[in-house]
C-alpha cells in the first residue's frame, strides 16, 4: 500500500520533531508537557506554520523569523532521518511473515529507534547518557515483551536472553567502569547496555559490542588522518553503541550467520 509509506513518512517527520524539542526541553530543565515551541535564542514563541517539519526550515531559509539568527541543521536532519527510517522500518518489515498485526513489530522498532537517535545525538553533543533515556525505554520494552510473551508472540527475544544480554552487556562497562574508576567508561554506559540487552537479546548484544568497537576504531583512525590536531577529543563511545545496536536490530542475525558459514 503506497498511501501507508505516505502516512509512516510524515509520522516520522513530526516524531522527529518532538524529539528535537524533546532534546532541548531536557537539556534547558524545562517541562515537556507545558509551554509552546520557542526559538532556542530569542524565546519568541513559534507559531505553527513556522513549526512544519522541514518545510519551515526551508521557507526560513535556516532562520528565525523574530531575531533572523541561524536555527541548527539538527533541526531538518533529525526529522528527516525519522522520517526516512520509520518508511525504512515498514519496508523491512512487510518483508517477513508474522503471526501478529505488522502494526505491533512497527511501533516496537519505532519506539526503540526514537530513543537510540535521542542517545545518539545528546551523547555526541553533550558526553552523557542520561538514565531517563535507557532505563525508561528498557522498562516499557520489558514490561511489554513480558506480555507478549503471556500471549506467546515471540517475535521478540525471549526474557531469559534479554536479561542474559542486559547482563553481559551492562556488566562488561561495569567491569571497565571499575577498573578504571569512570576514567573509561561513564556510568550511562553501564545503563545503555541493559537497553542493548533488552533490545537486542544475548547473542546481537555481543556482536552489537565488538561491532561498536570496531566502528570506534575506524573512525577514530579516520579522524587520526584526517585531523591536525591530535586525536585527544575522544568521541562518546554511546554514539558507537547505539548505532552497533541499530545495525544489529536489521542486520545481526545475517552477520552472524555470514560469519560462522565464514568459520565452519
Ligand atoms: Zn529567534
Amino acid at each position: 500500500m503506497e498511501w501507508f509509506y505516505i502516512i509512516i513518512f510524515v509520522s516520522g517527520l513530526i516524531f522527529g520533531s518532538f524529539l528535537n524539542a524533546y532534546f532541548w526541553r531536557v537539556r534547558e530543565n524545562k517541562s515537556i508537557w507545558t509551554g509552546r515551541s520557542m526559538c532556542t535564542k530569542c524565546k519568541n514563541k513559534i507559531k505553527w506554520f513556522d513549526n512544519i517539519p522541514i518545510v519551515s526550515f526551508l521557507i526560513l531559509r535556516a532562520k528565525c523569523r523574530s531575531c533572523r539568527r541561524k536555527i541548527s541543521w539538527q533541526y531538518p536532519l533529525v526529522e528527516l532521518w525519522m522520517g526516512l527510517v520509520f518508511v525504512f522500518v515498514y519496508y523491512h518489515i512487510s518483508h517477513i511473515t508474522y503471526h501478529i498485526p505488522i502494526y505491533i513489530p512497527l511501533v516496537v522498532d519505532c519506539f526503540i529507534i526514537w530513543f537510540l537517535t535521542l542517545i545518539f545525538l545528546y551523547d555526541l553533543k553533550y558526553q552523557e547518557i542520561l538514565d531517563r533515556f535507557t532505563l525508561i525505554p528498557a522498562g516499557i520494552l520489558f514490561i511489554g515483551i513480558l506480555i507478549f510473551q503471556f500471549f506467546n508472540l515471540s517475535i521478540f527475544p525471549s526474557v531469559a536472553s534479554m536479561l542474559v544480554g542486559a547482563g553481559i552487556a551492562s556488566g562488561f562497562f561495569l567491569a571497565q567502569f571499575l577498573i578504571s574508576k569512570g576514567r573509561w567508561i561513564g556510568g550511562g554506559d553501564i545503563r545503555l547496555g541493559v537497553l542493548m540487552g533488552v533490545i537486542l537479546g544475548w547473542k546481537l548484544t555481543i556482536l552489537a559490542l565488538f561491532l561498536a568497537y570496531i566502528i570506534g576504531a575506524v573512525i577514530g583512525i579516520i579522524l587520526l588522518i584526517f585531523s591536525k590536531k591530535k586525536f585527544d577529543s575522544q568521541i562518546a563511545f554511546g554514539t558507537f553503541l547505539t548505532v552497533a545496536t541499530f545495525i544489529c536490530m536489521f542486520w545481526g542475525d545475517g552477520i552472524l550467520n555470514w560469519y560462522f558459514r565464514l568459520i565452519m
